[in-house]
């Protein structure tokens, strides 16, 4: 090679460096990029995940949730079922209005998750009904949950910050059910529910059966 060859290879060579250069900084841009997006993703994923289960009002686990976890726990022997509705709801929301309602019904699901103890899950189940799953329990462990929440829900007192006003008068009805042997869980909450009906009845804050 001549001197003049040898430089122009040379003057090539720096420039083909100088272009990979350029274009490694550049693809390293994309990949932080592409990163930074996957992260994101990853966020909204949990973030869809997490509110296909909950429920948005009251942060309790939503009905999807309930039907996977009783479906899930359907053969283990010794679970109860509580369906915990609220009295005279329609009369709250009339009175005070419907964000006085929201107020209730969150004040409701913080006292059952309060009460819950011994492994029972509180669930808002649809509307202003809840629901309770109680495993490896026996009628009167079971009773006495729901007489607790019974007896937290009567002491619920809300004040809408907006208007000043106060709702008092708040109590719920609560049937339970227990899953017996071969039973689909579909038909242990048409058992509790029965149990609702009779407690809404015989004049409504109650749990029924008594025994
Ligand atoms: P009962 O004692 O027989 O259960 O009477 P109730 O008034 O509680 O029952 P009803 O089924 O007649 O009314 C339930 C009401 O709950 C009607 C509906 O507008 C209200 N509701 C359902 N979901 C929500 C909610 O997310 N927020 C509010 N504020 N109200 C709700
Ligand atoms: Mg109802
Ligand atoms: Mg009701």
């Amino acid at each position: 090679l001549s001197i003049e060859e040898a430089m122009a290879l040379v003057r090539n060579l720096v420039k083909d460096t100088q272009s990979i250069r350029r274009s490694t900084i550049s693809f390293n841009a994309s990949l932080n990029e592409a990163q930074n997006e996957i992260i994101a993703l990853r966020e909204q994923l949990e973030k869809s995940q997490q509110d296909a289960l909950y429920d948005a009002l009251t942060g309790l686990c939503n009905r999807r949730y309930f039907d996977e976890e009783l479906a899930s726990q359907a053969l283990n022997p010794n679970l109860f079922l509580l369906i915990v509705d609220l009295d005279y709801f329609k009369k709250i929301n009339d009175t005070y209005g419907h964000v006085m309602g929201d107020l209730v019904l969150k004040a409701t699901a913080k006292k059952l998750q309060a009460t819950c103890r011994d492994g029972a899950q509180a669930f808002r189940f649809g509307g202003e009904e809840f629901a309770v799953i109680i495993p490896n329990s026996n009628f009167s462990k079971a009773k006495s949950i729901a007489e607790s929440m019974r007896k937290a829900i009567e002491k619920i007192t809300v004040k809408d910050k907006r208007t000043g006003q106060v709702a008092g008068d708040i109590s719920a009805s609560i049937g339970i059910g227990e899953l017996l042997k071969g039973m689909n869980p579909l038909a242990l909450v048409e058992k509790a529910d029965k149990q609702l009906y009779k407690a809404k009845n015989l004049g409504r804050n109650r749990v029924m059966p008594m025994s």
